[in-house]
Parts: structure tokens; sequence; C-alpha cells
């Protein structure tokens, strides 16, 4: 340090040497991260890093964050701030196949009376991200979130080494306005060999590993410590702008050159298309090309090129209408199936299940497949030990489609579709009504982890931390039986529950009392939900999550019910003689019916609330007129149910579309409404957001869809 200090007379020689350090780490960066084209050894560069750590060292006045070596720093604390978009994080709309994408490119062609030149990029299978710079230095990093609010992770981002802490002086040639402050948005994601080597690192260490390199980079953006961040290589690509008038560019295509310019990691991989065969040429290109990337892709995404026509088009409430995402097709593999277990669901469903022999599918590794049920099996006539092929797409629960005849081993098995609960041994029950096999004991363990599970989840009673880990620990030790037990768990106890992580001596790690009083709160929160999630955390036998907020309207309490007869049940909006049936059964069973008692006396809520029964509720949204059109899948409502909702808010809903109409909600196979709204410029939002809005009573702030559909 003496040495080197020594070399600058002045103070001002040691800015101007730290300042010529800086700019050729950062070339030298952005050579080797964002062109791939390193032109010095690592040795050089570490050799320079380590100079300028020395020079700060004898210089701490001089450094500044955006420095190369102040990258890792800082504690995230408990919470991550949230940010709020200035301009919406949008989604995209999907093509499921060529021919998708085809209409697609046609309803543009017709929109815009030409064909459009398109910009077509990989679709990288990471998470979305907003890098904002001021002044050229990155202030900002958040998370896409819900679109319209993210997480502030710019310690954490701080960390990917691809991410310039300032941008290259070509970037402020092509801004409009020098000082101006810029979001420019991509994919952070995690290469094939980073998540390889964390999912080792896991297994070595006996901890949970990550399904896809998609959640591990998500995971890996959400860490508390940027240290943990900057151990797992995370990489960018970007390739957006919220605001495209801060730059002097005119598309897409020009947008990619300047963020590349701007010093920003950009994929090489893109290309401008004027027909549909080189649409089509691309997009079968990557799929073949797919697997022999460093990381993973599941798609192309096309874009139309120029920023005038892309304005022209305009956006849906949730989409650019300029682009679409052509997603690769499901992915098959073959793989040995080992044995046919058994699942038993909460309701005594017996599952089989195809153990397999691990095999990458789709970004994930499958180890198991659901085979849906005996009949499935015996229909798709596999066998233990047969070959099968599995298949998956996306997100999509993976299934065995059959085997593979001409590898069956002559020793392969018909599998035999149990007789007994493979948890508690009581007699298998075949419903007439169903395919399914059913255990009906009481006493089933198995059933009784299920429903302890569904009880904690979050569409029922949301206890936050009640993981599957410890309702299985509590289980094991006898004191978790049933749902009214969780409260008569004390925080003492649950401080000294083993977990399943040892420590150095091989000692389980106890969970501790900061946990367990989390827990006991947690608890102690949930006894005032709604009604509604009581009811469906019970776990009767179809009463999902909208049954009972049908009978937390019709029903004033649990005690109503339990007096109510099977016809007058019946006679609930959506539940039915069969649903009835079940739910006058539940109640009448004296284990049952101790249960309720006991939750009760523990201070569980047993009768509607407000939020159940909609009225009283802040009249938010009066004064405005909703429509409603398709069909809303996620929650499964029906119109007249959202509707109900809508209007306990203070909201008007009609049936037709007209200049006076605040909101159109469109739901799955939306018809004439949507056009309408799109053409008056009514904003229009999906069933997400309408969630939302009826989750909070607020109505989220849109664009209208001002750009017409040309006739
Ligand atoms: P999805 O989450 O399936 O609706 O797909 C939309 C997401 O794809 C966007 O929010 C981006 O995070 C991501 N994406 C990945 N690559 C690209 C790309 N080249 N252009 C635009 N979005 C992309």
């Amino acid at each position: 340090m003496q040495h080197q200090d020594k070399l600058f007379a002045s103070a001002e020689d040691a800015a101007c040497r730290i300042e010529a350090l800086r700019r050729e780490i950062e070339h030298h960066s952005y050579q080797y991260y964002a062109l791939d084209a390193p032109e010095i050894s690592d040795a050089a560069f570490d050799s320079l890093m380590r100079e300028l750590r020395e020079m700060e060292a004898a210089h701490p006045e001089l450094i500044v964050p955006t420095s190369p070596t102040q990258r890792v720093g800082g504690y995230v604390g408990e919470q991550f701030a949230s940010v709020a978009h200035e301009q919406r994080m949008y989604s995209l709309d999907n093509a499921m196949n060529l021919d998708e994408l085809d209409e697609w490119i046609a309803g543009v062609h017709k929109a815009l009376g030409h064909f459009p030149e398109l910009c077509l990029e990989l679709k990288i299978d990471g998470s979305s991200i907003a890098l904002t710079y001021e002044q050229g230095n990155l202030v900002r990093a958040a998370t896409r979130g819900d679109g319209v609010t993210g997480e502030d992770v710019t310690l954490n981002m701080r960390t990917v080494a691809d991410v310039p802490l300032r941008l290259r002086e070509h970037a402020f040639e092509g801004l409009v306005e020098p000082g101006a402050a810029l979001e420019l948005r991509g994919e952070v994601y995690m290469p094939k060999k980073s998540f390889d080597a964390l999912n080792a690192a896991a297994e070595r260490a006996g901890k949970q590993q990550f399904a896809n390199p998609r959640n591990a980079a998500a995971g890996s953006v959400r860490q508390k410590d940027p240290m943990v961040t900057a151990s797992r290589n995370l990489s960018t690509f970007m390739y957006a702008i919220a605001d495209q008038r801060a730059l002097k560019v005119r598309s897409q295509w020009e947008l990619l050159e300047w963020l590349r310019r701007a010093g920003l990691h950009v994929n090489p991989d893109v290309t401008r298309a004027k027909t549909l065969e080189e649409v089509h040429e691309f997009c079968t290109k990557q799929i073949e090309r797919r697997q022999d990337l460093p990381y993973e892709i599941d798609g192309v995404v096309v874009k139309v090129n120029s920023f005038t026509e892309q304005t022209v088009l305009g956006f849906t409430s949730r989409a650019p209408k300029w682009a679409i995402a052509f997603k690769f097709p499901p992915e098959e593999k073959t793989t040995v199936m080992h044995d046919i277990t058994v699942q038993v669901g909460r309701t005594g469903v017996l599952t089989p299940v195809a153990e397999l022999e691990p095999v990458v599918v789709a970004g994930s590794t499958v180890s198991r497949a659901t085979l849906h049920n005996a009949e499935e099996v015996h229909r798709k006539d596999v066998r233990i030990g047969d070959t099968v092929i599995v298949r998956k797409a996306g997100d999509v629960i993976p299934e065995v489609l059959g085997p593979v005849l001409s590898l069956r081993p002559e020793n392969a098995l018909v599998w035999q579709p149990p007789t007994v609960c493979p948890s508690c041994g009581s007699p298998v029950v075949t419903d007439p009504e169903e395919v399914a096999l059913r255990c009906v004991s009481i006493d089933c363990p198995a059933q009784a982890f299920e429903r302890l599970r569904h009880w904690a989840s979050r569409q029922a009673m949301d206890i936050e931390g009640m993981g599957n880990e410890i309702i299985r620990r509590l289980v094991e030790l006898g004191r978790l039986n049933d749902v009214a037990d969780y409260y008569s768990l004390t925080e003492d106890e649950l401080a000294h529950l083993a977990t399943n992580r040892s420590d150095g001596e091989g000692e389980p790690v106890k969970l501790g009392h900061t946990v367990a009083a989390k827990l006991v709160a947690a608890l102690e929160a949930s006894k005032g939900r709604s009604f509604a999630r009581v009811l469906n955390g019970l776990g009767m036998r179809h009463v999902g999550k909208n049954t009972a907020v049908a009978l937390a309207r019709a029903y004033p309490s649990m005690e109503a019910i339990m007096d109510a007869s099977e016809e007058q049940l019946a006679r609930v909006e959506g539940v039915g003689d069969v649903v009835a049936h079940s739910i006058a059964t539940f109640l009448r069973t004296p284990d049952n019916v101790s249960v309720i008692e006991r939750l009760q006396r523990a201070g569980v809520n047993m009768a509607a609330t407000q939020e159940d029964l909609g009225d009283g509720l802040p009249q938010t949204l009066s004064g405005l007129t909703f429509v409603l059109t398709g069909t809303l899948v996620e929650s499964g409502m029906s119109r007249d149910q959202a509707a109900e909702r809508l209007s306990a808010l203070g909201a008007k809903v009609t049936n037709s579309v007209s200049k006076k109409t605040s909101y159109v909600i469109a739901g799955e196979a939306a018809g004439s409404k949507y056009d309408k709204a799109v053409k008056l410029g009514v904003p229009v939002l999906d069933e997400a957001q309408l969630l939302e809005l009826l989750e909070t009573g607020q109505p989220p702030v849109t664009e209208p869809a001002t750009q017409a559909d040309p006739q």
C-alpha cells in the first residue's frame, strides 16, 4: 500500500489513477461478461482489482458506490422495500404453436395495413428485473412483483457481475435528455452450470434443491444477504426500456444495439424477420438449439420492431399487443419407472404415482409423476420396470404418457391397485360414482397430515411459517392429530422442536424462540380468519373455496349450518345434492363435531364476518361501473359471484359496454364486449387484476386501451 501510494505525489494523482483503474476494470468486465471476448488474462484482471483495492484503502475518501470494488455490501434487513413501477411491467401473451403465432402476426398485419418488420429474441427463463440508472449510475434494481409494485433488490443486483454499476459513455450519446433517469429492463437468470453446482452443493449439505434455474434465479435475487446472491453466479440479459421516449432510438433492434453500447449484457441471438418463413425458421431452429445453450429458454419473443408501430398497437391491461411469446412445445423424455407408489390425499383419495429414474424435462428434474388413478394405469398399460415417456410443459405437473413397449423387460410387473391404505392399513373402498380408490378411515395418519397441511395453507387459514417439515415433526411426536391441536401448541415446545438440519456435531438444530414466537403469533392471527376460510380449512369433501364462500354467505354461523337439513343445504347456490350430503355427513360425525367444538373453545371464528357478508365493507368502488365478459378460470367464480362481490364494494355492474363503463373485466375467451371496450378505450382488467381489486378494494391504475383496432 505504502509502495503504491508513494508513486502518486498528490491526491489528484491518486484520484486520476483510481479513476483510470476503474475504467480499465469496467472495460475488461464488459469484454468478459457482456461480449464474451476477454482481452486480458484472469490473473491480469485480478491484479488491476488488487491495485484498485489498495489505492482505495489508502484513500478511503475516494471510494464511491459505483467503484467495481463496491459490488457486495449492506444487508437487506427484514423485508424488501416495495417499489412502485413508474410504467407497468407487463407480461406477454402466448402463442402455443406456430399456427397461433401466424394468427397473431396476421392480426398485426391487418391492424397496421402491412406485414410488420419483426424483431425475434430468445425468451429467457429467468426472472424479470428493472435497473434504474441516474446520471449513468445504477441507483435501483426492482423485481416485477405484480407488475405495478415490485421489490427493491438493489443490493443483490449490484453483486451480479454483468450488471454495470455505471453505464459506458456511449450511453449518453443516445439520450434525449442527458441527466434523465433511465429504467432498463430484462431478465436475470441462472446459467445451467451455476444451477447444477448450486444443487449439487445443496444435496451434499442435505438441503432442499431448487426445482429449476428460474426458481433458483428468483430465489437468489431475493436473498437477505447480498453475499449469498453474489455466490450464486447470476447473469442478466437486458432487452427493454420503460420509457422509449428517453432514447433517440426508433426500434427494438436499435434499442438492443444501444443497450449493448451502453455496457449492458444483451443476448446475441436476435434477428429481424420480414416474412413468415423467416419467423418459422428462427423459431424452429431455437427449439433444436435449446439443449445446447448454457442457459434455459422457454420460447421465442416476437416483437414488432418499429416503436411507432408499437405505439399504434398499444397494450391490453396485461400485455403489449405488439409482442407475443412463442412457447416451445412441451418436452417429452423417456426414463425408467422403478415403481408405482400410492399417495393418500386429504379426503382419502389414493393416487398412484410413478417413481422414476430422475430425468430433466423442460428445465426441471422429474423423479415422480402422477398416474391419476388405477384405471389410467390399466388403460396406459404401464408396468413397473417399463421405460416410459414423461411429458412436461413449463409449470405443469409432469405426467406419464405411456410405456415404450419395445423396451419392456421380461420381468416387468403389472401393478396391482392397493386393497388396503398404505398409511393406515384399513381396507380400500371403491366409490361407485368415481374412478378413485379411497381410504375412509378416520384415523389414517396420511390423511391427517394432508388435512393439517390444508388447514394451515394460504387458501385456508394462512398460518405463516407452518410448513410441511414442522407439521410432519409434530405429527410424528403425536402433538398434532387434528386441526384443533394447532391451538394448544406453546412457544416453548415449538422452540425445542428438532428440525431436519443438524449442527457441526451432528445434533439436530432446534427451531428456536424467534421462529416459535412467530408461529404462535401466526396461529393467534389465524383465529380471526373469515368463516369461509374456516369452512374451507375443515377439508369437507367437495367443499372448496367457492362453496365455502357461498355457505358463509347463506349461514351466519357454524351452529346454523349444523342445524340445517340436507335439503336446505342443497338449496345454497352452487351446493346441490351431492355436496349437501357430504357436508351433512361430515357435520354429523361425532369426531368432527368434537374438533369443531375444540376450535371454537380455542377462539377460532365460527361465524360470518363482514368479509364473508360483503356488506358493511367500505364502498371504495362506488360511482364505478363494471362489465364482465368471458369465463373466470383461476378463481372458479361465476360471473354472478364476481358481480356480487363488486357490488358489495359499491360498484355498479351492467351488461353492456358504453363510454360510461369504467372497467371491463375480461376472463378467458372474452367476446364482443372486450372488442367494444378496446374500441371505446375503456380499460380492460384481467382476472388477476379483478382478484387484486376485490382483495384491496382499489381499482388498479391502468392505461386505457386507447388504440382502437382499425376496422
Ligand atoms: P410470462 O411470464 O410467461 O408471461 O412471460 C413474460 C416474461 O417473459 C416477461 O415478463 C419477461 O420477464 C420474460 N422474458 C424473457 N425473455 C424476454 C424477451 N426477450 N423479451 C421480453 N420478455 C422476455
